[in-house]
């Protein structure tokens, strides 16, 4: 069943974007923005100054703030932020840009430069204590001579967990966890933790509704989570007759697109995907298909079940995807069967609507899912006169 057709308020922002607006947005994508990374690009030393000294979470909430900057950038890897404090003053400050890029430490040890001796270095994440693509960040810290570590959390593989610490300690630095946070950097690291211990990508549904329990197209409702998502899975059914969500915010990276097209359906066309954006989509299905744009990247799959989808964008680096659940209904809907059971997704995000939408269908929602159950941690907040409800499964 395909979402109702509504007569909009302009108020809500909801009128479907042109076409060229799309394409025009998601070439942007193919930019990497540089962040900024440097403690002053953040206010943090004014901010310390008025600061409580003594107060580990105070600065790993600083570390969170930080880290966040990065949202939608730095998978595989986690977001991490780090400042350096001397005196009761924060001396230096940085975070994780991008895979690839230097860790949080770096940064925030080259802003501090020599005034990182002797200081307190707090960490929204265990130092890493490996040679991947950068030198460990333990060495860089012991290096620097610095006092002691603040880290808010200890890393999430237990093949490598406290390995970080245990190093620094080794070379007589202090160590401390900040337990008051670990929630916190627990949260924002939530699909990084999830892919590294299950293996799969975290999954969150996501919908719009009217009061009376129409599902909407809101373009605008989505851009947010898609600038935090690391792909955003739609029907072909979706990919075929309506533009792709595309974040608007500033400096977003949009999401891959992952299309799912099921059923005998030998052709799928992407009419809203330019052909020298087909990188930006990968279309996964249980038959070969031809797909227009040419150059998207087509998986035949022996087994199409969400549980094998999220394995496969786990092991192509995705750590979060939204499940654009516009289209409710078919074959979408049945991947979505035991997603509770399964555990498959993680979290559900409804945007409601002040609004009372005309259905010509039944309009209820076909979520799947085959037993009834309460959300938890439920938090609603209103956004642009929309109330957003997030909870998890
Ligand atoms: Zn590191």
């Amino acid at each position: 069943m395909a979402s109702s057709p509504v007569s909009l308020s302009r108020r809500h922002h909801l009128t479907p974007r042109p076409a060229a607006s799309a394409s025009a947005s998601t070439s942007t994508s193919l930019r990497r923005s540089r962040l900024p990374v440097g403690c002053a690009a953040a206010g943090l030393r004014c901010q310390a100054q008025a600061g409580d000294m003594d107060d580990d979470g105070v600065y790993i909430r600083r570390c969170v703030e930080l880290a966040r900057k990065a949202a939608g950038h730095t998978s595989p890897n986690p977001m991490v932020g780090c400042v350096v404090v001397r005196g009761g003053r924060v001396v230096g400050g940085g975070f994780h840009p991008e895979a690839g890029q230097p860790h949080a430490e770096v940064f925030a040890l080259r802003d501090a430069g020599d005034l990182a001796e002797n200081a307190t270095a707090y960490v929204s994440l265990e130092p890493c204590n490996h040679y991947g693509r950068t030198p460990p960040c333990t060495e860089a810290l012991i290096n620097a001579k610095v006092k002691d570590v603040v880290v808010g959390m200890t890393d999430p593989n237990p093949i490598v967990a406290s390995k970080g610490i245990e190093r620094l300690q080794s070379a007589g630095i202090d160590v401390r966890v900040c337990m008051e946070e670990e929630a916190l950097c627990r949260k924002l690291n939530e699909a990084y933790i999830h892919r590294m211990l299950a293996g799969k990508a975290f999954a969150t549904l996501r919908t719009t509704l009217s009061m009376n329990g129409v599902v909407l197209i809101n373009p605008e409702g989505i851009t947010q989570l898609l600038k935090e998502y690391d792909g955003v899975i739609i029907s072909g059914i979706l990919a075929n007759k309506s533009t792709l969500p595309t974040s608007h915010e500033a400096g977003a990276k949009q999401p891959l697109y992952i299309i799912i097209a099921q059923g005998e359906n030998s052709q799928l066309k992407i009419p809203f995907l330019k052909e020298e954006c087909a990188s930006e989509a990968v279309v996964l299905t249980d038959s070969p298909v031809t797909v227009k744009p040419p150059g998207v990247e087509v998986l035949v799959l022996d087994r199409m079940s969400l549980e094998f989808i999220l394995e496969i964008l786990a092991q192509r680096g995705l750590c979060s995807v939204l499940v654009d659940f516009r289209e409710a209904g078919g074959e979408f809907a049945s991947l979505l069967k035991n997603f509770q059971e399964e555990k498959l997704v993680q979290k559900v995000v409804v945007e409601l609507l002040p609004i009372w939408a005309v259905s010509k269908g039944p309009g209820h929602l076909a979520f799947g899912g085959s037993q009834s159950f309460p959300l938890k941690d439920v938090e609603h907040k209103e956004v642009n006169g929309c109330m957003l409800l997030e909870g998890y499964v």
